[in-house]
């Protein structure tokens, strides 16, 4: 997984001061790199009975759109608040200063459903557990949670302790 990382470009202070963000620009603009990272996402649940693949706004929805192109299912936005159109399930989690909700449309998952959620980084974990609630507040499974990048000194793994998690570079 070394070529993705030659695509993975450090921003310091981006958003804020003191973070450094991981730039996915470069490996999606890349077109080899691009289908190394969609295949190495989606391989392990090839025979998983994936229904459908839940994308994490906003690029989440690049990785996972190709994801559910590529198993053959539907893809499920999973918004920030106030953008989707029809009604809408809505959960609220906490980030390091504040809170922010996610939400789906209410008849885009249910029982009988297998979800493989999908985004580019796993931080600490806030994002994707509240993604996991979602979909199961639905009624709908979680088969795994995919991402590209995992900063492992963060920990979100230990938060998503109930789910199979896959990563493919690991900072
Ligand atoms: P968490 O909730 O702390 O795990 O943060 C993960 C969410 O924040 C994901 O939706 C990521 O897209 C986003 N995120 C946090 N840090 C970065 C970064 O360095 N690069 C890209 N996205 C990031």
């Amino acid at each position: 997984m070394e070529r993705l990382k030659t695509k993975i470009r450090d921003i310091p202070d981006f958003p804020k001061p003191g973070v450094l963000f991981k730039d996915i620009t470069p490996l999606v603009g890349d077109p080899a790199t691009l289908r190394l990272a969609v295949h190495q996402l989606l391989h392990p649940f090839l025979e998983q009975g994936i229904t459908a693949v839940g994308g994490i706004e906003a690029r989440g929805f690049i990785f996972g759109a190709l994801v559910a192109w590529e198993l053959g299912v539907g893809f499920i936005p999973l918004r920030k608040s106030g953008k989707l159109p029809y009604e809408v399930r809505s959960i609220s989690y906490q980030l390091e200063y504040g809170s922010a909700s996610l939400e789906a449309h209410t008849d885009s998952l249910g029982p009988g459903d297998n979800v493989l959620l999908v985004d580019d980084l796993l931080a600490t974990g806030g994002t994707a557990k509240a993604s996991c609630e979602l979909v199961e507040s639905l009624g709908a499974t979680v088969a795994a949670c995919a991402f590209v990048i995992e900063l492992d000194f963060l920990h979100g793994r230990e938060r998503l302790s109930d789910y199979t998690v896959h990563s493919l570079v690991h900072y």
